[in-house]
């Protein structure tokens, strides 16, 4: 019996404002359709080379260890904990959302005593609760905060607490997946020491990379573990070896990622940062603005509202469900859904990157107008 092939894949082109991944440049796309040349070609050695300086301006260090580790976000994520901790450390850890519930669990994993400093969804930490939690805890190893809570679209303040940990022994760790590349990310001014993102926010390209950068005092830490990185594939001390001169295979870098992420790169270093942030911050505000005259309100905290996650609650009359398949069916607009605790309650809408444009904004609010009708 012959079988039926399945077809041709051919993807409906849409407008991605939920709150990951967003819309691709077409040459970033196209980077990634170019030939592959092996990965200790010396034309790859090159463009991971350029990828990397590339990566420090975007962070803002000077870090050596500047890199993409292979994965998406969340792989950061895991990298960022898992080189530091030992059985028995003490982690502080902000939770004002789903990504800070995610750390808590896998510094959990990593045998780690989590200290949680909690606070209601949308809201911000207040810096001196973190700052408190370590004089309390001065044996804490780390402590831990997600720079743009995704699942709430709430800003958090960093320089107080990294100015804080700075002259101490404690490492500061920040989640930074949705805000690189879509508003200012400091890492050595803010004085943070493991900084980790993803590929598919605010830089625009597909989700598979996750650039991470690690200062020296974080690396004079992991060079003091007792024992080795329980992730072997995750361990920054072999995978270093391969990004620096040595050249020392370890995996086989997914070289069409990088592709993308190097063209990536280069379209947000020709628009320039400031120039970038400032259309997050403008269109941001704008769609905000938009939403409230439709009857949205507004969900995370006043003065701390992300440019590049809008999140709203729904008026009053307004499914969730339905209304989010019809934009996707009959508009091609993706929105994203609230998570937990905000279920069926909020939306998030992303402005990241490729999608930060005014025709999205355009779109979308001309398609809930129609609905909403
Ligand atoms: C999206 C996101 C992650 C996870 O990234 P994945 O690419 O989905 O693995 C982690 N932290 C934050 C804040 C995010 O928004």
């Amino acid at each position: 019996m012959e079988k039926q092939m399945v077809g041709e894949l051919n993807p409906t082109p849409r407008i991605l404002m939920g709150p990951g991944p967003s819309n691709v440049h077409y040459r970033v796309l196209r980077a990634m359709s170019t030939p592959l040349v092996g990965h200790l070609d010396p034309e790859f050695l090159s463009f991971m080379d350029e990828t990397c300086n590339m990566l420090r301006d975007l962070f803002q260090t000077k870090n050596r260890l500047t890199i993409p580790v292979s994965g998406t976000g969340s792989a950061g994520m895991e990298t960022a904990f898992v080189n530091f901790i030992e059985p028995g450390d003490t982690v502080i850890i902000g939770v004002n959302g789903l990504f800070g519930e995610r750390m808590s669990d896998v510094a959990d994993r990593c045998g780690a005593k989590v200290i949680r400093v909690e606070e209601e969804w949308g809201r911000i930490i207040e810096p001196e609760r973190m700052t408190q939690a370590i004089k309390r805890n001065p044996e804490a190893k780390i402590c831990a905060i997600v720079h743009a809570e995704t699942s709430t679209g709430a800003q958090q303040p960093l320089e107080e607490i990294g100015s804080f940990c700075k002259p101490r022994e404690i490492l500061f760790l920040v989640d930074t997946v949705t805000s690189l590349a879509g508003c200012e990310v400091k890492v050595d001014d803010w004085g943070i020491d493991i900084c980790y993102s993803g590929t598919q926010k605010c830089l625009s390209v597909p989700p598979g990379l996750s650039p991470i950068t690690i200062s020296q005092k974080g690396m004079d830490v992991s060079h003091l573990r007792k024992k080795k990185v329980q992730s072997w594939y995750l361990d920054l001390t072999m995978i270093e070896r391969y990004w620096n001169e040595e050249r020392f295979y370890h995996h086989t870098a997914p070289i069409s990622m990088l592709y993308g992420l190097r063209e990536g790169l280069r379209i947000v270093f020709e628009e320039g940062l400031g120039a970038r942030f400032q259309r997050h911050q403008a269109l941001g505000d704008q769609l905000k603005m938009e939403l409230e005259k439709l009857g949205y309100r507004l969900f995370a905290q006043e003065g701390y509202r992300l440019p590049m996650l809008n999140s709203v609650y729904l008026p009053k009359g307004v499914e969730d469900l339905s209304v989010r398949k019809r934009l996707l069916n009959e508009y091609n607009i993706e929105v994203g859904g609230g998570l937990g605790q905000v279920k069926g309650k909020i939306w998030r809408v992303g402005l990241m990157g490729e999608t930060c444009r005014i025709q999205n904004i355009e779109c979308l609010i001309g398609a809930l107008k129609e609905i909403l009708a």
